[in-house]
Formats: C-alpha cells, structure tokens, sequence
C-alpha cells in the first residue's frame, strides 16, 4: 500500500514532470514549435529540480539549498510566463527574467527565515505563483487573438485553475503561519493541493502543445489564403496576358495571331457542315497621305474609328474583326454567303464614309477618308485551311483598288 504521505506526492509530481518533459522534447523535435517552446520546457525541468531538491532538503527549512530549491519550483510559473510573452512577440528581456528569479529568490529567503517552518516559505511560494498565473493571464487575454483563434481556454482555464487553488493553499496555510506547533505534514489539504497542482500542471502542458498546434493551423491557414490569392493574380494577369497576345493594342480588336487561329477553326468547321465562310479584307485608301497631312495621330484616331465600326458589325453578324496589320483589317464572316457578304461590305464601306474623317486632299475618293474592301466566299473542299482564301480576298481588294478605291469587289464575281 503507497502511503499518501507529502514526500510520495512529491516523488509523482516529478515522475509525471519527468513524462511531460519527455512530451514537449517530442514535440520541440518532430513539430514546428514557436518562440517560447524552449523557456515552457526548462519551466517543467526547473520545476522537477525544485520538487526533487525539497524532497531532499526540505526539513532543513533554512537552509540555503532549500531557499534555491523552492526557487526553482516557481521557475515553472516564472518560465511559463515568460515563455508565453516570447509566444505573444512581446519580446520579454532576459535580465528582466534574471531579476524576477533573483527578486523571488531574495523574497523567499527573507520569508523562510522569519520562521522554523516551511509555511511562510510555502505561502510566499504560493503568493508569487498566482501573481505569475495572474499576469501571464492577462497577456494571454490582451494579445492572444492575434496568433490563435479560438480554443485558449484552456491555457485560461489551467491558469485560473492554479490561481484559485493556491488561494485555497493559502487560506489553508493561513493558521500554520501563527500556530507552527500542528503537525500536518500529512494534513489531507496539503495532499489535496498538490494532487491539483499536478492536474493543473499537465494542463498547463497539454496548453502549450496546444497552443503551438493552433498557431501553426492558423498560420497555415493564413498562407493557403495568401497561395489562392497569389494564384487568383496569376490566373488573372495569364488571362490579361492572353488577352493583350491576342489583341490590337491601337483598336482593341482580335489581332492577326488571333485571327489566324479563328480561320483555322472556322474552316475546319465550315468543311464538316458544306456552309459558306466569307471573309472580308479592308485597307484605308490614301492613308499615307492622309498621316502626311494631317499627322500620325489624326491616323490613329481614324484607325479607332473604324476598328469601333468594324466591331460593330461583327458582334451583329457573329463574326471576327482584326486588325490585320497596319491600315488593313479583315472580317471572318461565318454561314455567310458571297451576296451577303457583299452586303455588309457596301455597309462598311457607307459607315467608313459617314465617320468623321474628313480628307480634302484625297486624290481619288472625295472629301471624306474612305476605304477599298475585297471580299470571298467559299464552301471549304478541305479540312485544313488554304492560303489561297486570304490571298484570294486580297486579290479582290487590289482589284477595287485598281478601279478606283472606296468600293467593294467580290473575289470571282466582278
Ligand atoms: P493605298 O490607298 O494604296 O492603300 O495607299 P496607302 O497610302 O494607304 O498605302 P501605303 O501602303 O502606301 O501606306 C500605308 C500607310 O499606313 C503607311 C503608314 O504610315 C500607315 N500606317 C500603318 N499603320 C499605321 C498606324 O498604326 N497608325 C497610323 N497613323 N498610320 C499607320
Ligand atoms: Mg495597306
Ligand atoms: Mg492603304
């Protein structure tokens, strides 16, 4: 049969230390832990060290091997609160740490020898925990949501737990400090409190790994946020990025990349179903003249215009304007007869007119700036696309060109 007597309770406390030590190693060495781990450790160890040293010393009350010891013993509040402001980032100093262990040591000193007994020293011992546990308390309620989210409880919880239980100690202790004749060594409050502190310990401990575990979710938490942000840009700047490749700058329209692409596919898809794909081919008349005369500028703006005109038109009839390069532009016209091709050519070319781009000093066509369309029609005969198409187109353009500019000319038809 154990004896449940002060020393045994003693000698479990620094077995079950000597365990929680063994759980933060293992934790400090395979988990990523935070600032504050390594001062939460040696808090258990100096505590176990304390604990053994006052099994040994302890009926000596005064000596000095007793004051370190029970020194030692609040080097777990002590530690624990320090290493809990290392965890908050709130950068404790260590000569503010050497201070408080020397201040608390001097205390415990001048306490023990006002008395044979170790009650005063077990009351101060008791005073400077709480104050510990309260301050340490406090921080954790000030700074805490900012590294873990919730679930800090229980950290509270231990630390209230303590609080209230070396008030208990204290008021037990209490009639010791004037009457040191009682002999309650073994006295069932003392057995009851350090059985709680034992709980409260592992509590505490339980709360640190905790603690680390939180932080490190949160923290990964907060880094898949910032990854799916960052991959959010990416897929954004790749979708500006193939946008700007696959249009004109000047006149926002499809450029001819882009056209090229649509030509393929509208071909191959024009073959499978024998419909008629027609493609319009568009050059501004004059129009070194007209940049000679009026400036690049007032060219640019004329080449908007009718990049607007033409995307016009193409969102009316489903198809693809480009600016096909310089002051030329194309128009894929899908199911689109050569008649009707026509058609919305002679539209361009009336739309073209009636912007305001007037050119005086055109040679051929008039006051306004004006444009020569060639237009094609075909059913597609193979699956791949032929080059003759475009060419084919071109030929026609010339061809208005050649007779006189801002007209349409269909290519085998004029
Ligand atoms: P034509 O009627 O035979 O087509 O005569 P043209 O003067 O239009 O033909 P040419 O090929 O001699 O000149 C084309 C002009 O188009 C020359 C160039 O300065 C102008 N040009 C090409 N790209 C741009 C552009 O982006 N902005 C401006 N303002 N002018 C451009
Ligand atoms: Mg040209
Ligand atoms: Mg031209």
């Amino acid at each position: 049969m154990i004896e449940l007597n002060l020393p045994s309770l003693l000698y479990t406390s620094a077995t079950i230390n000597v365990v929680m030590i063994g759980v933060l190693l293992h934790t400090r060495v395979y988990r990523r832990t935070y600032p504050g781990f390594t001062a939460w450790t040696l808090a258990v160890v100096t505590n176990i060290i304390g604990q053994l040293g006052l099994i040994a010393y302890e009926s000596n009350t005064q000596s000095i091997a007793t004051n370190i010891f029970a020194t030692f013993v609040i080097g777990m509040p002590i530690l624990g609160w320090y290493g809990l402001r290392q965890f908050l980032d709130l950068k404790p100093n260590i000569f503010w740490l050497v201070a408080v262990f020397a201040a608390s040591f001097t205390i415990i000193v001048l306490v023990s020898l006002q008395s044979e007994t170790p009650y005063p020293r077990r009351a101060i011992i008791s005073v400077l925990t709480l104050g510990f546990c309260l301050a340490g308390l406090m921080d954790i309620r000030r700074h805490m949501s900012k590294f873990v989210q919730g679930g800090t409880e229980l950290i509270q919880l231990g630390l209230i737990l303590s609080s209230a239980l070396l008030t208990a100690r204290l008021v037990s202790i209490w009639p010791l400090l004037f009457d040191a004749g009682l002999p309650l060594e073994n006295a069932p409050q003392n057995a009851y409190v350090i059985l709680v502190l034992i709980s409260v310990r592992l509590l505490w401990v339980l709360a640190f790994i905790m603690l680390t575990q939180q932080r490190l979710e949160l923290e990964l938490v907060q880094s898949q946020a910032k990854t799916q942000s960052l991959a959010n840009k990416l897929e954004e700047l790749n979708a500006e990025l193939f946008n700007d490749s696959r249009s004109d700058a000047l006149t926002g329209l499809a450029n001819r990349r882009h056209f090229d692409e649509e030509l393929v596919f509208e071909w191959e898809r024009h073959y499978q179903y024998k419909a008629t794909l027609s493609v319009i081919v568009l050059d501004v008349d004059h129009f070194k003249l007209y940049n000679d005369t009026y400036g690049h500028s007032a060219g640019d703006f004329c080449l908007t215009k009718i990049g607007e005109t033409l995307s016009d038109i193409a969102t009316h009839y489903r198809g693809l304007a480009a600016r096909y390069g310089g002051e030329e532009f194309t128009l894929l016209l899908p199911s689109t007869d050569g008649r009707r091709a026509r058609a919305i050519a002679k539209d361009i070319l009336r739309r073209v007119e009636d912007l305001r781009c007037p050119f005086p000093a055109s040679p051929t066509t008039g006051s306004r700036l004006s444009v020569s369309i060639g237009v094609h029609a075909i059913i597609p005969a193979h699956p791949s696309v032929s080059n003759a198409f475009i060419q084919d187109a071109d030929k026609a353009l010339y061809a208005a060109k050649r007779l006189g500019r801002n007209q349409v000319q269909v290519y085998g038809q004029d």
